[in-house]
C-alpha cells in the first residue's frame, strides 16, 4: 500500500518513518526546500509529557484585557478583519474553562506517554543526533498564588499517573543550580525528572535521510495545491508538478493544512499561532543548563541543545509571516540574561520564528475523515515535538484498522 504524506515537519516525518516500518511505501510531499522548515524548524525543543495543559483554561478569560492591550504581552492577539480568526477565537474562548482544560489535560498524558514510549527508542535506536536529553523539566513560579494554583494542577494529575513534585526556591536551584542568580524572583517550582529536550529541526532532517535511505520518496519543493475528488473520495493529489495518486493521503501540513482540507470539503480548527526563538551560546564561564525550564512569569522556555540553549516563547494569535521584530529578539535575549544569569551571549544567537497549528481546544486532529483515503494528523499546537510519536502510532493503527492502544475519541475529526 502506498501512502503519501503532506508535509515534511515532525508530525508529516514521525508519520511516514512508523508507516514505512510496519511496511508501506511512503512519499512526502514538501513545498519547502527541505524537510523540517515549519514550526518544527527551531522551536523550544521541550519534549515536555507531563505539562501539556491547554492555553485555553479558566485562568484566560479574566486576564484578556492585560494579555491582549499589553505591548510585551506573552499572549497578543493581531485583531484582522477574518472571521476565521473570530470563529477560532470564540472556540477558544469557550474552551476557556477548568471542566474544558482538564478533559483536553487527560487526553493529552495518554498521548504523550505514548510518544515518551515510542520517540526516545527511535532516537536511540536510529542513531539520531540532535542532542536528545533526559535532563527533566522545571517549571517556575513567580509569586505564592500562581504556585498554589500550579500545586493543585499538580493534585490533580497525580491522580492521572503523573509524578510531578512541587519545590522550594531553595530546592529549584538545588535542581538547577543555573537559576541561582534569579532564586528571589521565584517563589517555588514543579518539577518533573522523565520529561527531556532535544533539538526537533535536527531530528527531522536525519529522520528524513533514513526515511529516504530505506527507499521512502521525499519530494521536495512540491507544493500540494488541492485534492482532486471523485464524489467523497480522493482521486488524486494535485501538485505545482501534477498530480500524485496514492492509496491513502495523510495530511500533516501544519498551519497549511486547512486551505487543502477545504478542497476535500472537510473544515479545520486550526489557525496560527506565531512564536520566536533564539539559540544562544552561554559564555564557557556560566553554569551550563542541565533541565530545561519554563519561566511561567514570562511564558518563555529554555532548553540545553548540546552547548547552546534554546530560549523560545510568544503566543501571537493573527501575526502573519514570519518576519521577527527586533523586539521579541531583545525580549528573548533580556529572558536568557535575567532567568539564567547569562552576562555574555556571543554574538551568534540565530532568531527563528514559527507558526504554531493550534485548534482551539489544544486537542490534535488524528485519523480518518468521512472522506475515503483521507486521513489527518494535524492540530498540535504548542506541543507538536512532544506528541509526534504518539500521534504517528495513532496514524498507523487508524490506517491498519487496528483497535488503537488509547482512546482515540478526543482527536477524532468530528
Ligand atoms: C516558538 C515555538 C516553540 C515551540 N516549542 C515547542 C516545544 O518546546 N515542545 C513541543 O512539543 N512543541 C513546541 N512547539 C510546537 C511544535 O513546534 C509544533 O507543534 C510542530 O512543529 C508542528 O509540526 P507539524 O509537522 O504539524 O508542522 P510543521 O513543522 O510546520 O510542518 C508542516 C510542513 O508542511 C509543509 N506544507 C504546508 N503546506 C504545504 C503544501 N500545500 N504543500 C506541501 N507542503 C506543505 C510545510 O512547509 C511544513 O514543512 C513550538 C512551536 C513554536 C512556534
Amino acid at each position: 500500500m502506498h501512502i503519501c504524506v503532506i508535509g515534511a515537519g515532525v508530525i508529516g516525518l514521525t508519520s511516514a518513518y512508523f508507516l514505512q516500518s510496519e511496511g508501506y511505501s511512503v512519499t512526502v510531499v514538501e513545498r519547502e526546500a527541505a524537510a523540517g522548515q515549519g514550526a518544527s524548524a527551531a522551536n523550544g525543543a521541550q519534549l515536555s509529557y507531563a505539562f501539556v495543559a491547554p492555553l485555553a483554561d479558566a485562568s484566560v478569560p479574566p486576564r484578556l484585557p492585560a494579555l491582549f492591550l499589553t505591548r510585551d504581552s506573552p499572549l497578543k492577539l493581531h485583531f484582522r478583519l477574518d472571521p476565521v480568526q473570530w470563529r477560532w477565537a470564540f472556540e477558544f474562548l469557550r474552551h476557556a474553562n477548568t471542566r474544558d482544560a482538564r478533559r483536553t489535560t487527560a487526553g493529552l498524558l495518554k498521548l504523550a506517554e505514548l510518544s515518551r514510549e515510542f520517540i526516545e527508542p527511535l532516537i536511540e535506536g536510529e542513531g539520531i543526533a540532535c542532542h536528545f536529553t533526559r535532563g527533566g523539566k522545571l517549571v517556575v513560579y513567580p509569586d505564592t498564588r500562581s504556585l498554589a494554583s500550579a500545586h493543585s494542577q499538580v493534585l490533580y494529575q497525580a491522580g492521572l499517573g503523573s509524578k510531578q513534585t512541587v519545590l522550594t526556591r531553595e530546592q529549584c536551584v538545588e535542581q538547577e543550580p543555573a537559576l541561582e542568580a534569579y532564586a528571589q524572583r521565584i517563589a517555588g517550582g514543579v518539577w518533573t525528572a522523565r520529561d527531556a529536550a532535544a533539538d526537533c529541526g535536527e531530528f527531522c532532517a536525519q529522520l528524513a535521510q533514513r526515511i529516504v535511505s530505506r527507499g521512502g520518496d521525499l519530494q521536495s519543493n512540491r507544493t500540494a495545491t488541492r485534492f482532486d475528488m471523485d464524489g467523497l473520495s480522493v482521486r488524486a493529489l494535485m501538485t505545482d508538478q501534477g498530480p500524485l495518486r496514492a492509496d491513502a493521503y495523510l495530511l500533516a501540513a501544519g498551519v497549511g493544512a486547512p486551505a487543502l482540507a477545504n478542497t476535500a470539503g472537510i473544515e479545520l480548527p486550526i489557525y496560527p499561532l506565531k512564536g520566536y526563538s533564539i539559540t544562544v551560546r552561554p559564555a564557557s564561564d556560566t553554569v551550563r543548563l542541565r533541565t530545561s525550564i519554563t519561566d511561567a512569569r514570562r511564558k518563555v522556555v529554555f532548553a540545553p541543545i548540546g552547548d547552546r540553549v534554546r530560549v523560545a516563547g510568544f503566543v501571537e494569535i493573527g501575526a502573519q509571516g514570519n518576519d521577527i521584530p527586533p523586539a521579541r529578539t531583545s525580549a528573548l535575549l533580556d529572558a536568557a540574561r535575567e532567568v539564567l544569569g547569562y552576562a555574555v551571549i556571543d554574538g551568534d544567537i540565530r532568531p527563528w520564528a514559527g507558526q504554531r497549528p493550534a485548534t482551539s481546544s489544544g486537542r490534535p486532529i488524528i485519523g480518518r475523515t468521512p472522506v475515503e483515503h483521507l486521513y489527518l494528523n494535524v492540530g498540535h499546537g504548542a506541543l507538536g515535538w512532544t506528541l509526534a510519536a504518539g500521534s504517528a502510532r495513532l496514524i498507523c493503527d487508524a490506517i491498519a484498522g487496528r483497535t488503537p492502544t488509547i482512546d482515540v475519541k478526543p482527536y477524532t475529526y468530528q
